[in-house]
């Protein structure tokens, strides 16, 4: 029997030289089902695709169903892209936390910059947090049984009253029983507090760092790792709330505080487990942990040594750079203000080779009402308004952290934050942007060898 709520994937695009170009699969087709069963999500997909034989209902952009037989290794890829990654729809949020990211825009961008997803596949397949407030029995017995392993869990306090009154929902205080079942199944999440001044710092940061911690035990611990954030607000936050922003003050307070609990961790269960994210140590105005400090990195998704890798890793990747490069060149590497001090030392060694002048740009957020930026928050507009009157050389180096590439990857369908695309900053600015996904990239670009060959990627 068919679910109606399940779509056919609609493919975007075929790798190349793999089994599905071999059989004809083209952009627009429509997957419907592998071995009679329909996949709900990429997860189903990859699940079904793991047999040698498959029998693929396919319906073609004219409408017309194929049945299409492929033998192959248990492993190997069929070569499919799909343009989303849930084929049922996204699962959204029942929660109203009042420092939502989402609500917290301006209105009238894309309807896709406003949906609140919630969706444990999402968190499975790419690393998003999710409270599990949301999940019927069915749910639960799928990520079992599945093995859906680690997820992103925002908890905020483990304490029920304070997650209620932070999430807006009476069923945010089961989170300890939630943990206690990841326990009993063996499976993990990674935690995340977001720490809002007045409601759940203090003595319930500790209560809630605690309860975790009780979790990181045995040889798969249900908490694999903790990370405090600080709340972030901006000028389009709705109405009146009891949020208050993250002072230096309050910065140097949680840091301390955590320290502490970090000594302690250490000694009790063998690692530093609840770590702090880097724009603490920038609020605080003091320097960042060492890099022995962050153990395996377990939270780099979420801001926590970020800064300390990118330097350590271009420390490595600095020793390929050349002595000179030419033709000369000058860019412009626009970063958030917040990571300003942190990054001289590299706009110092690159000014070291012959020929290459890189101007660092580091702003702040007047779209957002921010004084202190980090870099994946920077709008179009931002970006605009600080750099159209700038000298800006050859180009511009822009950290594709900013970024959000559609299904078809083009600046017309790479958009910032504000929703403003790639393109028309590059038509504004009439000057060439180079987004660099990581030190490997602006390494590259510093010193490639043909800099008018550049596009805008
Ligand atoms: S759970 Fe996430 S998406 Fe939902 S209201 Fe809270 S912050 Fe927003």
């Amino acid at each position: 029997m068919r679910s109606a709520s399940i779509q056919p994937a609609i493919i975007t695009s075929v790798v190349s030289d793999s089994i599905a170009e071999d059989i004809g699969f083209d952009p627009g087709d429509r997957l419907v089902s592998i071995n009679g069963e329909q996949p709900r999500d990429l997860i189903d997909y990859r699940f079904l695709c793991s047999d040698e034989y498959l029998t693929l209902e396919v319906l073609d952009s004219a409408g017309e169903v194929h049945t299409v037989e492929i033998e192959k290794d248990f492993d190997e890829d069929l070569g499919l892209e799909f343009e989303s990654a849930l084929f049922d729809g996204l699962i959204q949020c029942n929660n109203g936390c009042p420092f939502c990211f989402i609500d917290q825009q301006p209105p009238g961008k894309r309807d896709t910059l406003y949906l609140k997803d919630d969706d444990y596949r999402l968190s499975f397949l790419y690393g998003s947090y999710l409270t599990l407030t949301n999940l019927p029995p069915a749910e639960w017995e799928r990520i079992a049984r599945l093995r859906l392993s680690p997820l992103y869990v925002s908890v905020h306090a483990t304490e029920p009253e304070v997650r209620q009154r932070l999430l807006k929902n009476p069923r945010a205080g089961l989170l300890l029983e939630q943990l206690r079942w990841f326990q009993e199944h063996r499976l993990q999440i990674h935690a995340q507090v977001v720490v809002c001044p007045g409601i759940n710092d203090g003595s319930h940061l500790e209560h809630t760092l605690r309860d975790l911690a009780q979790f990181h035990i045995g040889d798969t611990p249900a908490v694999a790792s903790a990370a405090v954030v600080p709340v972030g607000l901006t000028q389009f936050r709705p109405g009146e709330d009891e949020l208050v922003p993250v002072s230096t003050a309050k910065a140097n307070e949680v840091i301390e505080q955590v320290k502490q609990l970090q000594t302690e961790f250490k000694a009790t269960v063998g690692s530093t487990f609840a770590w702090l994210a880097d724009e603490w140590f920038l609020i605080a105005r003091q320097a960042l942990p060492p890099e022995s400090h962050y153990e395996t990195y377990p939270q780099i998704g979420n801001g926590v040594g970020s800064i300390r890798l990118f330097l350590k890793q271009f420390e490595t990747a600095a020793q390929t750079l050349p002595d000179r490069v030419t033709p000369a060149r000058h860019f412009t590497w626009v970063v958030g203000n917040a990571v300003e001090k942190a990054f001289e030392p590299i706009v110092e060694r690159l000014n070291q080779v012959d020929g290459l002048t890189v101007t660092m740009a580091a702003l702040n957020s007047e779209y957002w009402g921010q004084s202190i930026t980090v870099t994946g928050l920077l709008t179009g507009y931002d970006i605009l308004g600080k750099l159209k009157e700038r000298h800006l050389g050859d180009g511009i180096l822009l950290p594709s952290l900013m970024l959000k590439r559609g299904q078809h990857a083009t600046p017309e369908d790479t958009f910032f934050l504000d929703d403003m695309a790639l393109s028309d900053l590059v038509h504004q600015l009439q000057c060439p942007v180079w987004p660099v996904d990581d030190i490997a990239g602006l390494l590259r670009a510093c010193v490639a060898t043909d800099i008018n060959g550049w596009q805008c990627a």
